[in-house]
């Protein structure tokens, strides 16, 4: 007899650690609108299983929850049950010795408290709640709804035109979004269940490289009512296209030289090439609609007189406003907000950093974009301090790793003091606290300083790039706006409240966001201006699909987009990501499931043709 031996993986271990990777997967392919309250009691019984049982509020109480949710969704508890819910979920948080019992009571407790309406409604009637529809992931999770299942078939087919087309029905910049969306709709992809999530924004870049000529669509019969659309970025644009097409006489004024707002002045031309940008803007215009640039609304031509000579105004003036550090030496010369150096390449003025050392303050996708600009700019050396930890960084971690191929530097629990400057006033230093990484607040855990002594870091130039603020001065002063947290109050029909004729949209009413939601924000304008101008004008598609295919079940990899050689791309500002070959497209259009057609009954009644 061994005292000890090799401990291996049994048969039984291996197989159940592949139903915790099977259920992850399902996790993250749970689609929205499902029934909160029956899986909150699903949660609740995984927890249970996982209870070493030794303290009682864990071994029995969790049981004694998991029969009173039971009750609930079999339509035999009261009123009084929720209380007792409450209750019961609160005395285990409150006396289980560990995370596995206080942590699965909490989330009881979160829930009750979170869609207490849910679990009323299973007391009351016996049902979900009414509000819930089970709406296909994609679609729904994409902002301004795009058909995905059904410009996804398209591809398969060959039909790239078309699927271009019924993608312009809700987003009228399928380009840039192939190329630059953040993709929210691949984050609940049923496809995860079998592999991966379809890659969505990759085979919408292949159906517009394969498009051909841009059509314009049908434009309905003038309506005689004139518009205006103050600022000509993603949502501006948006709502010009689908208000030109409704039959309006549209305006755009932009206070820049040229139109595209962030999409021009603020992302690289190595993630959107100008001349793509330029021939989806050219497409849009086709539609009809008038662009004034170099016109600043406030300071040219005021918003109230705007309104005296237009029927409805729809305000969409980004954030373009820098944040400041607010540290002392930051008035140094070599401080650059990232606002104004992206702003200055979106003209066409590129500085030249050659051989400057270069420091980055931040952590989200600007930083990554003005230090991987400064890379290609010639800078000796491109570093990024943020005051959290990597991981923390809200840039998306596909470039954070991008920046590092690049040669950017992280330098991670690292915030900023003071700027050193040399006898003309020029930056010369950045001086940084290094950070220990501390409690959770508000969902994140929080840097504050350590006992390591403050390091100084050469910087001939700082770029800042901590998050921008919204320019609503000229706008406040119309009576009616109202500005709340630094942004603009609008309703989520993007009316104001009490400003008739006007309304509002995209980052100067979310703050930063995304393109696809400035676009959802362009497309909801442009509907409730057309009905507030008395009309009721539908966008709608006539495409026909093609049959859905049953020969998409088995497990294949997911084609994900591949990038030039880093020691290549850094040398220009040339488009860094390359395309799908056709094989690709075809394999990856392959694999959707389909869940427009499959197990979607309630998809609001069916696809939807037209808004
Ligand atoms: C560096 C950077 C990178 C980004 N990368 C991405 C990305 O990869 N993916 C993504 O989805 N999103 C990205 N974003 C965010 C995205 O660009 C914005 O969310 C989006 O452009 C907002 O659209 P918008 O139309 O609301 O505002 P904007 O695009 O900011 O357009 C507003 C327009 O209004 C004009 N304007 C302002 N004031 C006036 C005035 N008084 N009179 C007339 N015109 C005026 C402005 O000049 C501008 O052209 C990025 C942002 C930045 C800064
Ligand atoms: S626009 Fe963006 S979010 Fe919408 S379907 Fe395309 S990639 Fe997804
Ligand atoms: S499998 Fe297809 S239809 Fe289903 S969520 Fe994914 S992309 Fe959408």
């Amino acid at each position: 007899m061994s005292r000890l031996i090799i401990v291996t993986e049994n048969e039984a271990q291996k197989t159940v650690e592949g139903l915790y990777r099977d259920l992850e997967r399902r996790i993250q392919a749970s689609q929205p609108g499902l029934c909160p309250v029956d899986l909150a009691e699903a949660f609740l019984h995984i927890c249970h299983a996982q209870s070493c049982g030794k303290c009682t509020p864990c071994r029995v109480g969790l049981g004694q929850l998991e029969k009173l949710m039971e009750s609930v969704l079999d339509g035999s508890a009261d009123m009084e049950t929720l209380t007792t819910i409450e209750k019961t979920a609160d005395a285990i948080y409150h006396s289980a010795d560990c995370a596995i019992g206080f942590e699965a009571a909490k989330m009881v407790l979160r829930g009750i408290r979170g869609f207490y309406d849910d679990y009323a409604e299973h007391v009351k009637h016996g049902r979900c709640n009414a509000k819930q529809s089970q709406p296909v992931p994609c679609v729904s999770l994409c902002p301004a709804h795009v058909d995905v299942p059904g410009y996804v078939s398209l591809i398969h087919e060959g039909r790239y035109a078309e699927a271009v087309q019924l993608i312009r029905k809700d987003n009228p910049f399928p380009a840039a979004c192939g190329l630059i969306c953040e993709h929210p709709c691949e984050l609940r992809c049923r496809r995860t269940m079998v592999d991966k999530a379809i890659n969505i924004r990759g085979l919408k870049r292949y159906a517009v490289e394969h498009e051909g000529e841009i059509k314009v669509p049908k434009i309905m019969d003038k309506t005689g009512k004139k518009v205006a659309v103050v600022g000509g970025g993603p949502s501006g644009l948006s709502a010009a296209y689908y208000l030109s097409i409704m039959g309006h006489d549209v305006t755009v004024y932009e206070q820049r030289k040229q139109l595209g707002g962030m999409l021009r002045y603020g992302i690289p031309a190595y993630r959107l090439p100008r001349e793509i940008l330029n021939h989806e803007i050219d497409g849009l215009m086709k539609t009809g609609f008038q662009v004034k640039t170099d016109v600043s609304i406030g300071k040219d031509i005021s918003l109230a007189q705007l309104k005296r000579e237009f029927d409805a105004v729809y305000v969409s003036i980004g954030a373009h406003t820098d944040k400041k550090l607010g540290i002392p030496g930051e008035d140094a010369e070599g401080v650059i907000s990232a606002v104004e150096m992206l702003r200055n390449i979106g003209d066409d003025i590129y500085p030249d950093f050659t051989g400057l050392n270069v420091v980055v303050v931040g952590g989200g996708n600007v930083a990554m974009d003005v230090a991987r600009s400064a890379i290609r700019l010639g800078a000796k050396t491109v570093k990024v301090a943020y005051r959290r930890r990597r991981v923390d960084m809200t840039a998306l971690p596909e470039e954070v790793e991008g920046a590092i191929a690049d040669g950017c530097d992280i330098v991670e629990l690292h915030s900023p003091v003071r700027i050193e400057k040399d006898e003309k006033g020029h930056c010369k230093g950045i001086v940084l606290k290094p950070q220990i990484i501390g409690g959770v607040r508000y969902g994140r855990p929080s840097p504050k300083d350590s006992q390591a002594p403050e390091v100084e870091m050469k910087a001939d130039l700082v770029l800042v790039a901590i998050g921008q603020g919204i320019d609503f001065r000229k706008f406040e002063e119309y009576q009616g706006i109202t500005i709340e947290s630094g942004r603009i109050n609008a309703l989520d029909t993007s009316a104001l409240q009490n400003a008739e004729g006007i309304f509002a949209g995209g980052d100067c009413v979310t703050g930063p966001a995304t393109v696809i939601r400035a676009i959802a924000a362009g497309k909801t304008a442009a509907a409730n201006i057309d009905e507030y101008l008395g009309f009721f004008h539908e966008i709608e598609s006539d495409i026909v699909l093609p049959p859905v295919r049953f020969d998409d079940n088995a497990p294949t990899g997911r084609v994900n987009m591949k990038e030039r050689p880093a020691d290549e791309r850094v040398l220009d500002f040339k488009l860094m990501e390359y395309g799908m070959t056709d094989e690709e497209a075809c394999q990856e259009s392959g694999r959707c499931l389909h869940c427009d057609h499959f197990g979607y009954g309630i998809f609001k009644g069916g696809r939807e043709n037209k808004w």
